[in-house]
């Protein structure tokens, strides 16, 4: 029988790192059961000592999805385990990831241990967890830095504490693949019972060697892999299931292990990623971006119309990025709407299928055909955010010659509040007036407004980057009219700071 490669996805933990992405519990919900799908064996769904918020999210997750193990990150601290463990009750399997850092670097600086103290820590945080987890996972943070028998030293302390998996993270990204493997294979040589455990590895992008680092250590004996739908994390972030999975897929012939993921999934689940944190994919991104199976050069056409392989090593449908057709207009009966988003691997409450075929009844008024994107935007749309700030009245009026004028009245922790601006144009005067009614130091850094399908009356989604004392939040808004997706995104962004700025008194 063929090995096979489990896959760890921590787009919740680490891909929420990403600088100015904020998920909220229903979003967050909607992405595990998406991974869930797509077969990923592990979730890691939040890091439950950071912030009562933090754990509520995991405990949400570890209550509705199925099908899968759910994961807590843990510092060696016998309080972040505790937290974990209320997290992870009702799982059906859990999992504790529970790290330590091992460089010399980061025990003199970071934590002031020496290397005895920081495994008599990892001895008696494993003794605490022991039997209260179906099982442990050990990460060494910055374990390409750390001194390679130390490293073997201490995973075989937490191999004898109970961690049945034992994970190599490259925190810095400075590995290369050639090195990364051999570290690999001196510590499946060298450290004694890892024959018990499944080692695992954890690279990030900072040299864009993430992908090929990870499937070096898997063709010297990693079986596991940590990764984020479009490549999410911290800093240039980590690395990506769909380029993993589909090298593996593509070259068995070299790697010689199953990579079970459903990945027909890939596209959709990279969409809703992409849309729920507002990071937009690069369109020439591998599998997922748009670009991937578009072939612009004439050469290239001719050959791909006479036979697809000369230019097409996959088929998009292998990832499910054929052309969606359209799927549902204004006649479309419930029943049609609802197959439809079970399709899109929406598993929603009935009285919330309801609202949504109320909004796509609207919709469908509006634009004549709806399809698979429009779906999703309008999912998305209607999660039950938590809302501080909400739209209640929205006004504008322009000119031809570039003068416009604004108002808005808007729902706010202080009570209902009203302004009006003069701009530009209307997105300008709109988003003058929100930022007259917030009283908080705003700047829009960053504004992209696209169609999300075809059609003149195409829906138009607005994602905006909004910086407040000193950090980035992304926010998006969706509606046939532009002026107004540009006013709910800037709403969205501004939502994400009042959550956040709350989270961090409730700390
Ligand atoms: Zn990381």
């Amino acid at each position: 029988m063929t090995e096979q490669v489990y896959f760890f996805d921590t787009t919740l933990r680490d891909g929420e790192q990403t600088p100015g992405v904020s998920l909220q519990t229903p979003e967050k919900i909607q992405i595990a059961k998406a991974l869930a799908q797509m077969g990923v064996q592990v979730i890691e769904a939040g890091f439950p000592a950071a912030s009562p918020g933090d754990l509520e999210a995991v405990a949400a997750i570890a209550r509705e999805v199925r099908g899968t193990t759910i994961c807590g990150l843990s510092r060696s601290v016998i309080s972040d385990i505790e937290k974990a463990e209320e997290a992870l009750k009702e799982a059906e399997r859990s999992r504790l990831h529970i790290f330590i850092a091992t460089s010399d670097i980061h025990l003199k600086y970071k934590l002031k241990m020496t290397r005895e103290e920081a495994i008599e820590q990892v001895k008696e945080c494993l003794a605490f967890a022991k039997g209260k987890f179906d099982e442990i996972e050990f990460s060494a943070e910055d374990a390409s830095r750390t001194d390679l028998d130390y490293l073997c030293q201490i995973f075989e302390v937490a191999i004898e504490g109970g961690a049945s998996i034992l994970n190599v993270p490259d925190t810095v990204g400075y590995m290369t693949p050639e090195e990364f493997g051999n570290k690999i294979k001196y510590i499946k040589d060298h450290v004694k019972g890892i024959d018990k455990a499944i080692i695992s590895v954890h690279c990030h992008d900072d040299l864009g060697l993430a992908n090929a680092n990870s499937l070096a250590a898997i063709k010297n004996g990693a079986r596991q892999v940590e990764c984020t739908v479009n490549g999410l994390g911290e800093r240039a972030g980590n690395a990506a299931v769909e380029e993993i999975t589909m090298a593996l897929t593509m070259r068995k012939d070299i790697y010689g292990v199953d990579a079970p993921l459903d990945t027909k999934q890939f596209t959709r689940v990279s969409k809703l990623v992409s849309k729920l944190t507002g990071v937009v994919v690069p369109p020439n991104k591998a599998i997922v971006g748009s670009n991937a199976f578009a072939h612009e050069s004439g050469i290239h056409q001719h050959g791909m119309l006479n036979n697809p392989e000369t230019y097409e090593i996959m088929t998009p449908e292998s990832v499910g990025a054929e052309k969606t057709n359209i799927v549902l207009g204004k006649h479309s009966g419930r029943h049609a709407f609802e197959d439809h988003l079970e399709r899109l691997g929406f598993t929603l409450e009935a009285d919330k299928i309801n609202t949504l075929f109320k909004a796509f009844k609207q919709l469908a008024d509006r634009k004549k055909h709806i399809y698979d994107d429009d779906l999703m935007a309008l999912v998305m749309d209607n999660l039950d955010r938590k809302q501080a700030v909400s739209l209640i009245h929205h006004h504008y009026k322009s000119d031809e010659i570039g003068f416009a004028y604004a108002d808005v009245r808007l729902e706010t922790p202080d009570g209902i509040l009203e302004d009006a601006a003069v701009g530009d144009g209307p997105v300008d005067a709109s988003i003058k007036a929100v930022q007259r009614v917030i009283d908080k130091p705003l700047h829009l850094q960053e504004y992209r407004m696209r169609a999300i399908t075809e059609g003149k009356d195409a829906l138009g989604e607005a994602t905006v980057k909004v910086e407040c004392n000193g950090r980035l939040y992304h926010g998006r808004g969706i509606s046939t009219d532009i002026v107004t997706s540009s006013v709910n995104a800037y709403i969205n962004a501004v939502n994400s700071i009042y959550l956040t700025e709350a989270l961090e008194l409730k700390k």
